[in-house]
């Protein structure tokens, strides 16, 4: 089984009742090869409380994920098969070959980068298809191999 990765973050909101400061937590996961989102609120004072998940991953969440834990750029490691990572790319990103080759030079350029388990994702897809990526947080600037740990 597939190790899952998540990115979480915690942030105030205003309570749509009462006012008061509503305690946001919000959660992108990799689970089972698939992103998944979740987003849960809770008002101290009165008690409303609201849960929302699904769909595509909201921009304002994505910006909070982004903006805490900083982008995951994601690089592949020569040589590579362009073909082979295009194909992963449409396959994954659900994008027509046109785009998949912006991509793919954004790839190739060391200027690709989202959320950890965005990239993780396309990570783990490339390496299923033979290639090696190399993924490296923007913040702090350590180079962080992000091959498989068995097999
Ligand atoms: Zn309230």
């Amino acid at each position: 089984m597939e190790q899952s990765v998540y990115a979480s973050v915690e942030y105030p909101a205003a309570c749509q009742d009462c006012g008061a400061q509503l305690e946001c937590w919000g959660v992108q996961a990799l689970v089972n090869g698939s992103l998944r989102w979740d987003v849960e609120c809770a008002c101290r004072a009165c008690g409303f409380s609201v849960a929302v998940c699904g769909g595509d991953l909201p921009g304002e969440l994505r910006d909070r994920i982004l903006e805490e834990h900083g982008t995951v750029r994601f690089l592949v490691e020569p040589p590579a098969g362009n073909v082979a990572i295009m194909r992963v790319l449409r396959a994954e990103l659900g994008i027509d070959l046109t785009e998949a080759k912006a991509v793919l030079g954004r790839v190739l350029a060391g200027d690709y980068s989202g959320t950890l388990p965005e990239v993780e994702l396309l990570a783990r897809r490339l390496r299923a298809a033979g290639i090696e990526t190399v993924s490296a947080r923007d913040q702090g600037m350590s180079r962080a191999r992000s091959g498989p740990t068995a097999g």
